[in-house]
């Protein structure tokens, strides 16, 4: 492989320690390459996969790429400096979502496990773009499968919760340790990581990542037990 975009600087010692995958949100994927690597376009990633699993590197990981934009997770706003990103072909919600096809996500997986190989990035720093900067960004999108990444150990995924039969008022949450009390899940958020300084766009971001059936806006009981899921099984 070639590193073949002008569009990178240094990291100035900054580690990495994020992943954060993107969708590429252009018609094709040639036109997503032409751009990643056209000088007046200021934008790159490190690595491109094409719906096919053919793989691109753009920018050494040594580098830093101009990928994120502004975005924020745990309190960094420095989130070029500190990751690896990767650009995923997918035409995106403007031009026509689509699955992700099974050839591209092995070559996802097998990508981001080399990334993981190479730096010490804890499996909660494996973030989407909209994790990262949820007022401007929905990619990689609901249609990315994190569970299965997860389940082959890119990333993070919650013990499926258990809910109380629905009796008077709020469920509780009976399993995993105890029930949480919903009005303080913005806290909960931004201890996960999550800017929360525009909550509603903050709650569509985590649905998502991890309530892909439920994108409403909404916070429900199961929103708040996969929250205190993640939150248990949070690493540093
Ligand atoms: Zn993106």
């Amino acid at each position: 492989m070639t590193t073949i975009s002008p569009n990178f600087d240094s990291r100035e010692g900054q580690q990495v320690d994020m992943l954060v995958l993107h969708y590429t949100g252009m018609v094709s994927g040639p036109a997503a390459l032409e751009r990643l690597c056209d000088a007046e376009a200021k934008v790159s990633a490190h690595y491109l996969i094409e719906e096919d699993g053919t793989v691109f590197q753009l920018v050494d990981e040594a580098e830093r790429a101009w990928h994120a934009g502004v975005a924020n997770w745990r309190g960094h706003s420095n989130i070029n400096a500190r990751s690896i990103g990767i650009e995923i072909v997918n035409p995106g919600h403007e031009h026509g979502y689509r699955p992700f096809p099974e050839e591209q996500m092995q070559a996802v997986l097998a990508v981001s496990k080399s990334v993981l190989s190479r730096h010490p990035i804890p499996p909660r720093h494996v973030v989407g773009h909209s994790d990262v900067a949820p007022t401007r960004k929905e990619d990689p999108g609901e249609l990315f499968d994190w569970p299965w990444l997860a389940e082959h150990g890119v990333g993070v995924w919650p013990v499926p919760p258990i809910l109380a039969p629905q009796g008077l008022g709020i469920p509780t949450i009976v399993a995993l340790g105890g029930a949480s009390v919903p009005g303080q899940f913005a806290e909960k958020l931004a201890d996960y990581g999550y800017d929360i300084s525009h909550l509603p766009a903050a709650i569509m971001a985590f649905q998502r990542h991890f309530r892909r059936d439920y994108l409403t806006g909404q916070w429900d009981a199961e929103c708040d037990a996969t929250l205190e899921a993640l939150l248990r099984m949070a690493d540093g």
